[in-house]
């Protein structure tokens, strides 16, 4: 692995697909890498002006724990990043810069009882590390993760979200998982058809889920569509919850997609 003082430069180990635009992929791992759940890294591939490289921020969808990276992503049209991304497979280099960022991270909050995450599309991959985190089952009551797509088979992850009940590790605190699917343009059973903001403005997702947002127990972490995430956060706001900031923990922690 050759490296330099910025970046390491890593192997992609494995690409799945979900749908033509939907992707997850994952990577070696530098030994030094350290994030914390719910972070992002900035990641790099060849193919700028005069073969350049051209950095990206991507949510880690791995658990801290694993030795590789995980990515989930889509192809945007046009976008000269995610389709260089997209041609990418197994045993091809990307590179990773060694720091990691972000603040949708759990240490954001202070003693918060239910621990809501609201994802839309790819905003999933954060949510998923930090469900791998088990200070996040042990710290809280309640794990309430909403996932809104568009049409079914962009439900990616389904299978592990639902397998923490079957998992030798997770399986003694996934009682406390209650999960949600969002699919808004086509009808599909046993999930909600409206947008996130509608169904919290009308409290059927509280109803649905036997959960009350409530300042005192609730903690609630948006990401995804940055349009998704400013409606919901007014609409939060308005109820009263304050978003954290640095060295004042409030109830909302946000990260916006692109
Ligand atoms: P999306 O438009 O973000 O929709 C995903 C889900 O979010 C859908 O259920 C959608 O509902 C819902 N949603 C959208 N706006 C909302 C709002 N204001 N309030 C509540 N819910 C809302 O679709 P996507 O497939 O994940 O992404 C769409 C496009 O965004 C991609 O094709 C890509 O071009 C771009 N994108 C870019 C990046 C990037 O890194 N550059 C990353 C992700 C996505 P509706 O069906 O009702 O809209």
């Amino acid at each position: 692995m050759s490296a330099n003082d910025k970046y390491t430069t890593e192997t992609i180990t494995d690409v799945r697909p979900w749908t033509d635009s939907l992707f997850s992929f994952r990577t070696t791992r530098d030994r030094g890498y350290r994030f914390v759940p719910g972070q992002f890294a900035r990641l790099g591939v060849r193919g700028g002006a005069e073969d350049s490289i051209v950095w990206r921020a991507y949510s880690i969808a791995s658990a801290a724990h694993d030795e590789h990276l995980e990515f989930f992503s889509v192809v945007v049209l046009g976008g000269a990043f995610t389709s260089r991304l997209s041609k990418l497979k197994e045993g091809d280099q990307i590179f990773v810069e060694r720091r990691s960022y972000g603040f949708l991270t759990t240490d954001r909050f202070e003693s918060g009882r239910d621990l809501w995450m609201l994802a839309t599309g790819t905003g999933l991959a954060p949510f998923l590390s930090i469900l791998h985190d088990f200070a996040t089952w042990e710290t809280y009551e309640n794990l309430i993760l909403v996932q809104s797509v568009r049409t079914q088979p962009e439900l990616a992850y389904e299978d592990l979200i639902r397998g923490f009940e079957k998992s030798e590790y997770y399986a003694e605190f996934a009682h406390k998982l209650r999960y949600a699917r969002i699919v808004t343009r086509e009808p599909v059973p046993g999930a909600f058809g409206d947008r996130v903001t509608k169904l919290l403005a009308s409290g059927v997702l509280e109803e649905n889920l036997g959960v009350k947002l409530d300042h005192d127990r609730s903690r609630i972490m948006l990401c995804g569509n940055p349009e998704m995430v400013e409606d919901s956060r007014k609409l939060l706001v308005e109820r009263g919850f304050r978003l954290s900031r640095r060295g004042e923990p409030g109830h909302l922690a946000v990260e916006n997609y692109w």
